[in-house]
């Protein structure tokens, strides 16, 4: 098996190989990612939509606000708008996000009979992509963040700090925005590594590869980078 794999990985892509080889320096330097857990799907997608432009801290206190306001999806049932407002407000932006999760849920209950999406636990990952794709507001990045976190999947959802280090390590264009970063990189980035990755290059983006002044004369992968070289001759990083 071990020598399968081995011979596998010397037939792939330069540019694949490059990604391992970033994948090991990440984990020479930030250590080994933890495993997965699951957790409900709904509640993942809800949280994932609380979780935008704010804090955790904030997002999490929109959440629970939600479900103590109703303990079940069940629960919700009808509430209108300006309860569900109401309620997220602690999260910032709920004139935005009530109408998306409202939307969200309704359409969920449309198809699937109740809020639930237990029915797409036995899918495979492109069958549970399109899914969650289809369903209104729904992104390629809280597609793939529910995928990653509730659902254990091998997914690459593409947050600042990661939409910043592919860029400046040249896997897409300097110009390409998330959504655009997220299909080009969902088949080139080796099956097993895709989670990885995107914990690690969050961790790499908070500590190193900054958005100001980045540390790139003590980054671990300075040799692989696109950018570095740049930012330091021009006095932008240090
Ligand atoms: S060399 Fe600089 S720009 Fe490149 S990944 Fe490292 S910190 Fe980021």
């Amino acid at each position: 098996m071990t020598r399968f794999l081995a011979s596998k990985q010397r037939n792939e892509s330069p540019s694949a190989r490059r990604i391992r080889a970033v994948h090991r320096r990440l984990v020479e330097a930030y250590g080994p990612i933890q495993a997965q857990r699951k957790a409900p799907i709904v509640e993942c997608l809800v949280g994932t939509v609380l979780s935008q432009h704010t804090s955790d801290i904030n997002s999490g206190r929109a959440f629970r606000a939600l479900r103590e306001r109703w303990p079940s999806w069940d629960a919700f049932g009808e509430a209108s708008l300006d309860e569900i407002e109401e309620a997220i407000r602690p999260g910032g932006l709920a004139r935005l996000k009530a109408p998306r999760i409202r939307a969200i849920l309704d359409e969920i209950r449309a198809r699937e009979g109740r809020i639930e999406l237990s029915s797409l636990e036995p899918l495979p990952d492109d069958e549970v992509y399109a899914y969650l794709r289809s369903l209104p507001g729904v992104g390629p990045k809280t597609a793939a963040c529910v995928m990653a976190f509730s659902m254990q999947r091998d997914a690459f959802p593409i947050d600042t700090h990661v939409h910043r280090v592919v860029r400046r390590l040249g896997w897409v264009a300097g110009k390409a925005s998330a959504e655009t970063a997220s299909g080009e990189l969902a088949a080139r980035i080796p099956a097993g590594l895709r989670y990885q990755l995107h914990v690690l290059m969050i961790e790499h983006g908070r500590r190193v590869c900054r958005a100001r002044r980045p540390l790139c004369s003590e980054c671990p992968v300075f040799d692989f980078c696109d950018a570095g070289v740049l930012l330091l001759a021009d006095g932008s990083a240090v």
